[in-house]
């Protein structure tokens, strides 16, 4: 088994977020009635023309920048012809001898917290293929055109990776990547972000490509990791036995965790490409890639090194903060208020205000506690106004309504008590209530102390000030 060396490159389909297709003016919502969202440029009819999706080229370029690609000043949309049921015109617009985006390294982390850093060979605009329906006539198959057209881009990864562990942490870092961009919304069971995996093995030390199987649209992480790991056993018992794996597309079946063979590939496809002649090369428009450029945000690589250099969070709670940036702009407006204490702002959002989102069944952009009053409420603990203890009774009312912490402490009295006088009172009531430990203390039994700090947190309800409480006890208790 160690005598061979796993080769693995990933081709992924990231479905862009613009609101309509790549050369038409349909829509590209999910969910639509069949055929209800597909146009006479998207079913071919006679005499029409495409038009690029301008959209689609900004968001094309946006990666391009992420990833420090090479941005082509000319790209070319071509005709890639095949002969199948959910094409209408037999030929997809994609680009191939010059694609939009060229070379490029995503940046991603190993569960183990290790650098791995994935070279591109490119990314490529393109357009979907509609949908044949097999389930829905009894003897006939349907075609849904709705997904026709729908802009793609096609990130392709050199042959590099090395393990099914190592594959899924490169499109953990693109997925995130992709939504971070805002240009694509990463959902896989609806195909938003699809993964062709290509594996081979070769001899390790050995430089050379041997043939590879590709495992067509794998829809989860999980499944990838599974598909691959399938893969990389059959290619070494074929090698054990003497024989030789054939270029092939394969499927993979998640019930019976196993891949088939779809279609061979030993005679590559001939697809006669060629310049779509409706479509004139695509020039960048230099004035819109330096507006992307100035637009970029922080990249989740960057803001995670970050957290663990400036603000000294933890390996862990940096990756699960810049999993999501919604997640990690929340976090970051909470930690205006409380600037100083970034481990306890980053508790809170991956703590309490997770809890209560996953309680809800809410994403972080939908949450009723907005960042700025998380941190008001925040600072309130840092300024020991009260502790937390009390915060979550407060958070939940804050949950619940549009009050500022503030307003709930007031409301239900929540502050913190180190008034002399009322702390003092209290005091002597428990004193007075418990004379046989006040005299054990008073003979020598100095422990007791604790016993008359939890009576006084209990009849405060937790709220008495424990330096003051402690303070005025010790004079008191001595009488
Ligand atoms: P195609 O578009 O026909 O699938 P490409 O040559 O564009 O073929 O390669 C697609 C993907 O397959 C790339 O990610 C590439 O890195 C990967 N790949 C190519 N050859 C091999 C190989 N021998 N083993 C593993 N991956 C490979
Ligand atoms: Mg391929």
């Amino acid at each position: 088994m160690s005598a061979w060396e796993v080769v693995i490159g990933l081709e992924v389909h990231v479905q862009l977020t613009t609101q309509s297709k790549m050369f038409s003016g349909a829509a590209i919502a999910y969910g639509a009635e069949p055929n209800c969202q597909a146009n006479e440029v998207d079913v071919a009819m006679p005499g029409v023309l495409p038009t690029v999706n301008a959209e689609a080229i900004r968001q094309a370029v946006r990666f391009g920048l992420a990833v420090d690609g090479k941005l082509s000043g000319v790209s070319v949309f071509e005709r890639k012809n095949y002969f199948y049921p959910d094409l209408p015109k037999g030929y997809q617009l994609s680009q191939f001898a010059q694609p939009i985006v060229v070379g490029g390294v995503v940046c991603a982390r190993r569960t183990d917290g290790s650098a791995l850093a994935v070279q591109l060979t490119r990314a490529h605009l393109e357009e979907d293929a509609g949908k044949s329906l097999h389930d829905a006539f009894a003897s006939s198959t349907g075609v849904d055109y709705n997904r026709a057209g729908t802009p793609l881009l096609e990130v392709v990864t050199e042959p590099v990776l090395q393990s099914a562990a190592d594959a899924v942490a490169y499109l953990k870092a693109l997925h995130t990547l992709v939504r971070w961009l805002g240009i694509c919304d990463g959902n896989m069971q609806e195909g938003s972000f699809r993964c062709d995996a290509n594996v081979s093995l070769r001899p390790i030390g050995s430089t050379t490509l041997r043939t590879r199987s590709e495992v067509k649209n794998v829809n989860s992480f999980r499944f990838v990791e599974k598909a691959i790991n399938y893969e990389i056993e059959r290619h070494t018992r074929l090698y054990e036995r003497g024989e030789q794996p054939v270029q092939e597309t394969r499927l993979y079946d998640a019930a019976r965790d196993e891949t088939r063979s779809m279609r061979s590939k030993e005679y590559a496809e001939d697809y006669r490409y060629f310049p779509d002649p409706d479509l004139p090369p695509l020039r960048l428009d230099p004035g819109l890639v330096e507006q992307e450029r100035e637009r970029l945000p922080e990249l989740p690589a960057a803001r995670h090194a970050r957290y663990l250099a400036r603000l000294g969070l933890s390996e862990y709670d940096a990756d699960l903060l810049t999993a999501d940036r919604h997640l990690a702009d929340y976090f970051e407006q909470a930690l205006a208020a409380v600037a100083n204490a970034p481990k306890l702002a980053a508790n809170w959002v991956l703590g309490e205000l997770s809890a209560a989102l996953n309680a809800a069944q809410l994403s972080i952009e939908a949450t009723p506690l907005s960042a700025s009053r998380l941190g008001d409420l925040l600072a309130k603990i840092v300024s020991k106004e009260i502790n937390s203890k009390i915060a979550k009774r407060v958070l939940e009312a804050m949950w619940q309504g549009q009050e500022s912490a503030e307003e709930v402490i007031a409301r239900l009295g929540l502050k913190r008590i180190d008034d002399s006088a009322a702390l003092g009172s209290m005091i002597d009531e428990i004193l007075a209530k418990h004379p046989d430990q006040l005299a054990q203390y008073r003979g020598g039994q100095e422990k007791l102390m604790q016993f008359f700090i939890g009576q006084g947190m209990r009849a405060t309800r937790g709220q008495a000030d424990p330096a003051a409480l402690q303070r005025l006890l010790a004079e008191k208790l001595a009488g």
